[in-house]
């Protein structure tokens, strides 16, 4: 048997159906091949941190994932960098928004909307092979009733950090192994009196305060304490140079691991409540980076492209984006209407996201690691911590909120590359905020200005770019006209109240450079 469809996804984990999504919604229907037959239950991430938060409320996504209503707020009180703590309240904007849910939830939900989206997503269905030619790529699949081909324009591999998709395309993962590590994590029942009512912080006699969702460092180790709510606590050690063992871990191994330390006894009990319950031990871990995202028809998305040995969530961050930043481009290749250079801007772009982040883990690799020296420079790091620069900068980059692509333009507007701001405008139908006009993930042409005389200038025929004229609400913005792309990102801005021939020029050169050429006459755009 043999299927012919425009692309198929390898894999259908968080970032396979992100992608799925991202596709659908740009008019074109994926198919999802999956080797798992349900969503697994192995516990991964606790929940998304920084950017991609907004990008999923972007994408009306937030509440559903939040089961809870309202706008994402961001943590605007404490956070760690390498468990040294972070004032955020010196922040007049904290770029660490966070979104506590576990990954098979986010799995589930992202498998919904794909399907509501009318997604093909075969579950019990694995990849087995890939050959490509000039025209298309041929995918084998072992399915639940046998063997068949799939022929695809694109296949996009986001089948993980073992990726088959990666392999077969002869495309490297370089990087950095840390053997040295051992990090033990399980829930657990803590004694209750020792559980501050006011701070969630748990005082343990002989160490002093675990503050809840941080990470601490001694010098023998690492150690975090989360208390999810619903849910028993997630306890965490990592340790350096531990000897090997074959027996199954235990709860016994974590409390003797929590003595080395922290130098104090903290008796873990068996957890209450429903599991599954998280009783693990690992050894090692990686921060790696694809050689390329891309050979000729086939794509890297999420873990298949990068992984980091880190906490602080780049994982979801990164992959999630990265199939936003894809799905609109790979839609438009598809409708023939990509300019020259679109799907070669996907790697460029997302490869400096995941540069920052390679950074990220590794800073914070070395900076938890046993030893004198390591606590001198530490000693340094919070000294600058108390520069709210620092503060900043460090927070953008765990957020990876400092990733600016470049869009082109000399002497851009600041906004110019970056996500788009966070903002509420009065409209003709009352107020919204910007996040709420990306739910349909098409180009947008923000107009604040007096007549709408920006909307005017595009191209003729740019009938790929919604418009929305609107009044800043409830103050002036930093900007008066702002072009959107699909993925959240600032196309070109202007904060003129009547942009200049220049400007305009601006604008519609970047309109073409992203939405290509105008679309002619009776040629409607899916
Ligand atoms: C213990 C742990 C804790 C973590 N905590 C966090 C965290 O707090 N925050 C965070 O952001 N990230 C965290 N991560 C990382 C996060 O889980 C990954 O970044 C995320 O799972 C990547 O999603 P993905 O869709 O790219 O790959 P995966 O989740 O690995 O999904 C790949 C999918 O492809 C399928 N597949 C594989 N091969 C094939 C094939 N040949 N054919 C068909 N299907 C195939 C797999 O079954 C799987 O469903 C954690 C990871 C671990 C292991």
């Amino acid at each position: 048997m043999s299927v012919s469809t425009d692309v198929v996804i390898a894999g259908g984990g968080p970032n396979g159906l992100m992608l799925a999504c991202e596709l659908s919604l740009a008019g074109v229907r994926p198919i999802v091949l999956e080797r798992l037959s349900e969503p697994s239950p192995e516990p991964k991430a606790n929940g998304l941190l920084g950017q991609v938060v907004r990008m999923v409320d972007h994408r009306g996504l937030y509440e559903r994932l939040s089961d809870a209503p309202g706008p994402p707020r961001p943590n605007s009180a404490y956070f760690t960098f390498a468990a040294m703590g972070l004032n955020l309240s010196l922040l007049e904007d904290s770029p660490l928004y966070g979104l506590a849910v576990p990954q098979q939830r986010i799995v589930q939900i992202l498998e919904e909307r794909a399907t509501e989206l009318g997604v093909d997503i075969r579950r019990g269905h694995q990849v087995i092979g890939l050959t490509q030619d000039d025209d298309a790529v041929t995918v084998d699949v072992a399915g639940t009733d046998g063997d068949y081909r799939v022929r695809a324009r694109y296949l996009a591999g986001a089948d993980g950090a073992h990726s088959l998709t990666r392999k077969l395309s002869g495309i490297g993962f370089p990087g950095v192994s840390y053997d040295r590590t051992t990090t033990r994590t399980a829930h657990a029942s803590v004694p209750a009196g020792w559980v501050d009512a006011g701070t969630g912080a748990l005082n343990v006699p002989g160490h002093g305060a675990l503050r809840p969702f941080l990470s601490h460092r001694t010098e023998h180790g690492g150690v975090s304490y989360a208390p999810f709510p619903g849910h028993p606590p997630l306890i965490s050690t990592t340790e350096w140079d531990q000897p090997e063992s074959g027996e199954p871990m235990s709860l016994d191994e974590l409390r003797a691991s929590l003595g080395r330390v922290l130098g104090a006894d903290l008796p873990v009990g068996p957890p209450q409540g429903a599991g599954p319950h998280v009783l693990r031990r690992l050894t090692g871990g990686n921060t790696r980076v694809a050689e390329r995202f891309r050979d000729r028809r086939v794509f890297l998305v999420g873990d298949a492209a990068h992984v980091y040995a880190s906490g602080g969530g780049p994982g979801l961050n990164l992959g999630l984006q990265d199939a936003a930043n894809l799905g609109w481009k790979l839609a438009a290749r598809i409708r023939g209407t990509a300019p020259a250079g679109l799907l070669g801007s996907y790697e460029t772009e997302r490869r400096q996201a995941a540069g920052r982040m390679v950074m990220n883990a590794q800073a914070q690799s070395a900076l938890i690691a046993p030893g004198g020296d390591v606590t001198a420079l530490r000693d340094l790091f919070i000294e600058l911590l108390g520069h709210r620069d620092t503060v900043q900068h460090l927070a953008d980059l765990l957020a990876g909120a400092d990733v600016r692509y470049d869009m082109g333009i000399p002497e851009a507007h600041p906004l110019v590359g970056r996500f788009a701001p966070d903002v509420e405008l009065d409209t003709s139908t009352g107020t919204v905020r910007l996040a709420e006009l990306g739910r349909t993930a098409r180009p947008l042409l923000l107009d604040l200005t007096e007549g709408a005389s920006v909307a005017e200038a595009l191209p003729d025929g740019t009938d790929r770019v919604d418009v929305v004229t609107a009044r800043p609400h409830p103050s002036a913005h930093a900007f008066t006209a702002l072009l959107l792309r699909p993925d959240c990102h600032v196309a070109w801005a202007s904060d003129s109240s009547n942009p200049d021939a220049a400007e305009l020029d601006g604008l519609r050169a970047a309109a073409r450079r992203w939405f290509g050429s105008p679309v002619p006459a009776g040629n409607p755009v899916v």
